[in-house]
């Protein structure tokens, strides 16, 4: 099989059938994206636990290399730290900008095709956009907007 018809496979099985879609309530970071060049929408629910992404959401619509992206990312931040994530961000949004990755970004390379098609970028990189832009917020204190006074057990 041609390395083209497998990365399609990989994008094509994550639209299919993706990976952690739902919401999350109440949730740490709640942030949404637009692209609306191609209609794409995506919605992140983040749970996070001593500085770890502990449980992850998305929900949207759009195409197939957007709604791809979104649920291979969640996938690829479960369990990570904040820092490992600012950095996986990193080294997505280099490799759609042509830079090789310095670690194994695992199914994402998939994506890495779609460079060909500049009109696409925008589409793979929605939902790293939008996380970022999540985290950000989260950061500089804005309470998620379904944050509750929840206490641990
Ligand atoms: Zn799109």
């Amino acid at each position: 099989m041609a390395l083209d018809d497998l990365y399609r496979e990989v994008i094509l099985d994550h639209y299919q059938h993706p990976r952690n879609r739902g919401r999350l309530e109440p949730s740490d970071v709640s942030v949404e994206g637009a692209n609306p060049l191609c209609g794409d929408e995506l919605a992140f629910f983040l749970r996070l636990r001593d500085g770890r992404v502990q449980d992850v959401r998305f929900d949207g619509r759009g195409c197939s290399i957007s709604q791809a992206s979104a649920s291979m990312m969640t996938d690829a931040i479960k369990g990570k730290t904040l820092d490992e994530v600012r950095a996986l961000v990193a080294q997505f949004k280099g490799m759609m900008r042509g830079q090789e990755p310095s670690s194994d970004l695992g199914d994402l390379v998939a994506l890495q095709g779609v460079r060909k098609f500049p009109v696409r970028i925008k589409c793979a990189t929605l939902a790293w956009v939008a996380l970022e832009q999540g985290l950000d917020e989260h950061a500089a204190g804005r309470p998620a907007s379904t944050a509750t006074t929840e206490t641990e057990p």
